[in-house]
């Protein structure tokens, strides 16, 4: 028996490791804040956020329960895009209970802070002992998958700059989307991302604001078609600006709203308009407002307010770049294919 049970064993074994391994994107629930976990083929991790601190290590669970679904221990690289409390608040308690490699952000911030900004920062700085500033133009480097797929983190926003170039097409719609007022917080400093796997691509701007996010698009046009976009700012109106959703074109958005963050309805409207979007996930109902500005029901992780499970959205992205997105309230799994 003992005998059978081992065979039993290494068959299971050659059946997990012949499966071919995906790039998984987690999504993780922390009620209206941001953590995205990322494990590439090879195993890499990279975090980007950490949520919100306190809850009694709600958000910390939430992402060790994100690094357990994906078997990893570790985080080899956490990036944070901005010190607000719900990207960063959650780090320190994190790292009292997992590995991280190595630290990156979008930079120094020169003293005096507003009262709400210190507190984050200094958290953050006294945590932190190394870390590595990311602007526009970097590239993250990522171990190879298996099959030598090509995989790259390339940062197209930080610290109020954005890559763009003379190079590319002029974008004739500026002018029609006006300006808003300018956003003297460090969400228009946020961090932006494009990680692409062969044929895939998701962006990741964090909280990046309107007018920032508008010179992503304008004059010239800096950004090509993804097939995933994580809605920027958890849904907020000011952000998620129309010509950069236009030129993402994603296949499929997610929005990390809490049940009354984010979300907005002017946010959803847009998402539900482009043309492109095949399916809009959210990690919660908002209950705030009604059926018309949410989407439907079985792409929401989280339906009610209270109890909350704490749901996740995952993607899983193969080598040809296709990929299946999974609801984990539900368990329903729906497959999508990388746009030409
Ligand atoms: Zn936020």
């Amino acid at each position: 028996m003992r005998v059978l049970l081992s065979m039993l064993g290494t068959v299971l074994a050659a059946t997990v490791a012949s499966a071919q391994p995906t790039l998984d994107i987690y999504h993780v629930d922390v009620e209206g804040g941001a953590a995205t976990l990322i494990v590439t083929p090879a195993r890499e991790s990279v975090l980007v956020d950490a949520g919100w601190p306190g809850n009694d290590g709600r958000d910390v669970a939430r992402i060790q329960a994100a690094m357990k679904a994906a078997g990893i221990t570790r985080i080899d690289h956490m990036i944070t895009t901005h010190y607000h409390t719900d990207h960063v608040g959650g780090l320190p308690p994190l790292m009292a209970k997992v590995p991280v490699g190595a630290f990156y952000d979008h930079g120094p911030m020169p003293p005096p802070f507003a009262q709400d900004f210190a507190s984050n920062y200094e958290a953050y700085l006294a945590a932190v002992k190394q870390r590595k500033t990311l602007s526009p133009g970097d590239v993250l480097a990522l171990k190879p998958a298996p099959d030598n797929t090509s995989i790259s983190l390339s940062v197209i926003a930080g610290h109020g700059k954005v890559l763009s170039s003379t190079d590319d097409p002029r974008n004739t719609a500026c002018g029609t989307v006006p300006a808003k007022a300018d956003d003297p917080t460090d969400n228009a400093r946020s961090l932006g991302f494009v990680l692409t796997y062969g044929s895939f691509d998701f962006f990741d701007a964090g909280d990046l604001t309107w007018n920032t996010e508008a010179k992503l698009v304008c004059p010239n046009e800096s950004l090509a078609k993804v097939e995933l976009y994580q809605v920027t700012h958890h849904g907020a109106d000011t952000s998620n600006h129309p010509l950069v959703l236009q030129a993402l074109s994603p296949t499929v958005a997610v929005m990390n709203n809490g049940p009354k963050k984010g979300g907005s309805p002017v946010t959803v409207k847009a998402l539900k308009a482009l043309p492109s979007l095949q399916a809009f996930y959210q990690l919660h109902r908002n209950v705030a407002t009604g059926p018309d500005d949410n989407t439907s029901p079985d792409l929401i992780a989280n339906l009610e307010e209270t109890p909350d499970a704490g749901h996740m959205v995952s993607v899983h992205v193969k080598a040809d770049g296709s990929f299946d997105v999974v609801n984990h309230r539900t368990g329903q799994k729906r497959a999508f294919s990388s746009q030409p």
